[in-house]
């Protein structure tokens, strides 16, 4: 089955077929970090890293790249940074840091690429000089470069507006976007912002100054990913003014389209209403990690389809938790029964081929990762099945089926654990010398008639589930 994914750009699902399936390319757009990373922004972090991961699972690991950026000059930046007295750059620093540690603990895997803002300044001022040359763009008074919306580049199947849904005759008239004297039109957006004091600058063709937020992302996928890739991500949020500016952008630059898909999750909720900062009703990612844990929140997004919104309450958290430790209990079973070898047969191998089809399946279907979660629990629950009724002790196959969807869900931490409880496996098999040094120490205490001791030791052995066995030649152990 070939993947769909919803192109929020033609409103449909349509069938994924890489430019170049030796090099699948997606950018999703990261955090501002001026501050801990909202719970908000937890959710395009774990769908896309789910895409990721199918991604790689489909065309290789060599063969997709994913982009995910810091905006790391902008004005709420700056603005944080002059309230604490701190050099913004050091604050987009603290904050940096702070994110990885938050997407670490929801198991996302490393992006291939972190581009930052700051790194692409000759990049931008590159592509804003070719805007300006084109007429597309021009510079005021000022020193500040903006882009008129009436140059948008037009082509068949987009006009400026359609990605987001906008009439661009109320963009070009309406009063909504902030004032500007020098504006063309009130819809114009600025790609380069003159110096003011105690701001970042750099030098420009047009003075000293800083970009705008929307030409940083066209400038980092331009040099990541040429102008032209595959897929363009971000939260629903993003679609006006950010995604549909970098399209005008790009696509002005370019002279063509740059981007095949665009992918746009949903917001989270409280109580019906959008979760952020505005409404007064947002926790971070940081908080919600002291109740909770990274995998819980994981699962509890991934509950729900990325393109509706996800309800947050303590009840909803708390219920994934518990989802979570049973998923873990699942684990550690199969663990225990990971030494005891089973004769498969092939009816076996073909009914977990079939769930591993239908797993991906559902996640191949617009990342339908609510039906791909039941569809673990039912492994699960088949695996449990049988260890139960102690007629098949492992199951080979879908051992391995359950591990291949943890590992595409993110839900390994327990495949980590299972590992390293397997290593630990294997450790106390090398601790064969310690058991004979027990022996003998026993043998001793044995010939000096210390019964007390010589029990001890064979408690202790038995504890750890080695069974001590007196006889003619000697004392033999064996694994309980
Ligand atoms: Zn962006």
């Amino acid at each position: 089955m070939k993947l769909t994914l919803t192109n929020t750009l033609t409103r449909k699902k349509e069938e994924f077929t890489p430019i170049d399936d030796k090099n699948v390319r997606m950018y999703v757009c990261g955090v501002t970090p001026y501050n801990y990373a909202q719970l908000g922004n937890a959710r395009p972090a774990v769908i896309f890293d789910v895409l990721f991961r199918l991604l790689r699972h489909m065309y290789g690991e060599n063969h997709v790249s994913y982009a995910r950026n810091f905006t790391d000059i902008d004005d709420k930046i700056i603005a944080r940074a002059n309230e604490l007295g701190e050099d913004p750059q050091a604050l987009a620093e603290r904050y940096i840091k702070a994110y990885h540690e938050d997407v670490e603990a929801l198991n996302c895997l490393p992006p291939s690429h972190e581009p930052r803002a700051t790194e692409v300044v000759s990049e931008i001022i590159g592509m804003v000089q070719t805007l300006v040359d084109k007429g597309i763009a021009y510079v005021t008074p000022t020193g500040d470069v903006n882009y008129d919306v009436t140059k948008a580049p037009k082509r068949n199947d987009y006009t400026y507006g359609d990605l987001s849904g906008k009439k661009i005759d109320e963009l070009i008239a309406g009063a909504r976007v902030d004032v500007d004297e020098h504006k063309k039109n009130a819809g114009d957006f600025a790609l380069w912002k003159a110096v003011k004091p105690g701001e970042p600058k750099w030098e420009s063709p047009w003075g000293q100054g800083r970009p705008g937020w929307h030409i940083e992302c066209s400038a980092m996928t331009k040099k990541l990913f040429g102008d032209h890739f595959d897929i363009h991500a971000g939260g629903e949020d993003l679609q006006f003014p950010h995604h549909e500016n970098e399209i005008a952008q790009s696509e002005g630059e370019c002279g063509h389209k740059h981007v095949n898909y665009w992918m746009h999750n949903a917001f989270i909720t409280v109580d019906g209403r959008r979760m952020g900062k505005s409404m007064g009703n947002f926790i971070t990612i940081k908080e919600a990690r002291t109740k909770y844990s990274g995998e819980a929140i994981r699962l509890w997004l991934l509950q729900t389809h990325y393109r509706k919104p996800v309800d947050f309450s303590e009840d909803a958290l708390a219920a994934a938790e518990n989802r979570i430790k049973k998923i873990n209990k699942h684990m550690m079973k199969m663990f225990k029964q990971s030494e005891i070898r089973q004769e498969v047969g092939t009816d076996n191998f073909t009914r977990s081929q079939e769930v591993l089809e239908k797993f991906e399946q559902a996640l191949k279907n617009d990342l339908n990762t609510s039906v791909a979660l039941s569809l673990l629990d039912q492994e699960l629950k088949y695996l449990d099945k049988y260890s139960n009724e102690n007629k098949i002790k492992a199951h080979a196959e879908s051992k391995s089926v359950v591990q291949t969807m943890l590992h595409l869900l993110g839900l390994n931490p327990f495949l980590r654990g299972y590992e390293e409880k397997s290593e630990t496996i294997e450790h106390n098999k090398l601790k064969q010398t310690i058991i004979e040094t027990q022996i003998a120490a026993r043998n001793t205490a044995r010939a000096n008639k210390d019964w007390a001791e010589s029990d001890r030791i064979r408690d202790e052995l038995a504890e750890q589930g080695i069974l001590l066995e007196d006889g003619p030649k000697g004392t033999t152990w064996r694994r309980k």
